[in-house]
C-alpha cells in the first residue's frame, strides 16, 4: 500500500472524481476527511471507506466559505492529528458557458467554488504542513486551465486561476518540503459533464478512476521529485 500512515483531505468527495480519489486513497491505506455540501453522499462514501478498515471524517462544507473550510481543517487535525495530503477537487460549472449567457452570479460562483476554495483550503492546512516539514497539495484544475475552450470563459478563467496559484505556491513551499501540483483532466464521465456536455457521445472519455490513479501517484512517495507540475491527463478523445 502506498499511503499507510497518511491523512488526506479530499474536497468535493461526494461524487465523481473526488469520490474515486477518496476511495483509492483509503484502499492504499490512508485515513480520509471528506467534504462536500451533500451529507447523504458523504455518508454513503464513508461506509465504503470504513469497510476498507480506514478511519473517515465526514464534514459537510461549502469550501468557498472560509468558516466552513476552517472547521474542516480544525476537525481533521483534532481527529487525525495531522494533514499529509490535501486534494482540492471541489468544482462546478454553470451553463450556459458562453460569455453573453454567463451571469455575474454564475461568474462569481465559479470563481469562488473553483478558485477561492483552493486558496482557502491551502491556507488552512499549510501552517500544519510547514510545522511538520512535509505535505502534498494536489489541485484538480482542467485542460481548461491550460488552454482556451469555446464557450467556457468563466470556467477557463477559474481553472487558469488554479494553475497559476499552483505554480506560485509550489515555489514558495519548496523550502518547506511541501509539494504543490495540479492535475488537468480532459473529459471525464461524471455528473458534472452530464450538466456541461449533455447528450455528447462519450467516445474516448475517461472514468473518475483514471484521474484517481494520477492523484494517488501525486500523493505517494513515487512523485517525490515533483512539484509545480501541471499534469495533463487528456484521455483519448479529440
Ligand atoms: P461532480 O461530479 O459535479 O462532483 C463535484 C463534487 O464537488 C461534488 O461532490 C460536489 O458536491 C462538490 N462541490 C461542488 N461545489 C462545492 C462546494 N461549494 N463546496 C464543497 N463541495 C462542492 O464533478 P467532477 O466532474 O467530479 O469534477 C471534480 C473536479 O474535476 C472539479 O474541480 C472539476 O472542475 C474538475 N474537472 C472535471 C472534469 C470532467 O470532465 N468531469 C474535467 C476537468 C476537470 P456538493 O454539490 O454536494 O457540494
Amino acid at each position: 500500500m502506498k499511503l499507510t500512515k497518511t491523512v488526506a483531505i479530499v474536497t468535493g468527495a461526494g461524487r465523481g472524481i473526488g469520490r474515486s480519489i477518496a476511495l483509492t486513497y483509503a484502499r492504499e491505506g490512508a485515513d480520509v476527511a471528506i467534504a462536500s455540501r451533500t451529507p447523504d453522499e458523504l455518508e454513503t462514501l464513508a461506509k465504503e471507506i470504513r469497510a476498507l478498515g480506514r478511519r473517515v471524517l465526514i464534514q459537510p462544507a461549502d469550501v468557498s466559505r472560509q468558516d466552513d473550510v476552517q472547521r474542516l481543517v480544525d476537525r481533521t487535525l483534532a481527529e487525525f492529528d495531522r494533514v499529509d495530503v490535501l486534494v482540492n477537487n471541489a468544482g462546478t460549472i454553470i451553463m450556459p458557458g458562453d460569455l453573453l449567457g454567463t451571469t455575474v452570479d454564475a461568474w462569481d460562483t465559479m470563481m469562488a467554488v473553483n478558485a477561492r476554495s483552493v486558496f482557502l483550503c491551502s491556507k488552512a492546512v499549510l501552517p500544519g504542513m510547514i510545522e511538520q516539514g512535509s505535505g502534498k497539495i494536489i489541485n484538480i484544475s482542467s485542460v481548461a486551465g491550460l488552454r482556451g475552450l469555446p464557450n467556457r470563459e468563466a470556467y477557463c478563467a477559474s481553472k487558469y486561476a488554479v494553475t497559476g496559484f499552483t505554480a506560485s505556491l509550489a515555489l514558495d513551499m519548496k523550502p518547506h518540503g511541501i509539494a504543490v501540483n495540479a492535475i488537468c483532466p480532459g473529459a471525464v464521465d461524471t455528473p458534472l459533464t452530464g450538466v456541461s456536455r449533455p447528450g455528447d457521445e462519450k467516445v474516448g472519455w475517461m472514468q473518475p478512476e483514471d484521474i484517481a490513479d494520477v492523484a494517488l501517484f501525486l500523493a505517494s512517495d513515487d512523485s517525490r521529485a515533483m512539484t509545480g507540475a501541471m499534469v495533463e491527463v487528456g484521455g483519448w478523445s479529440g
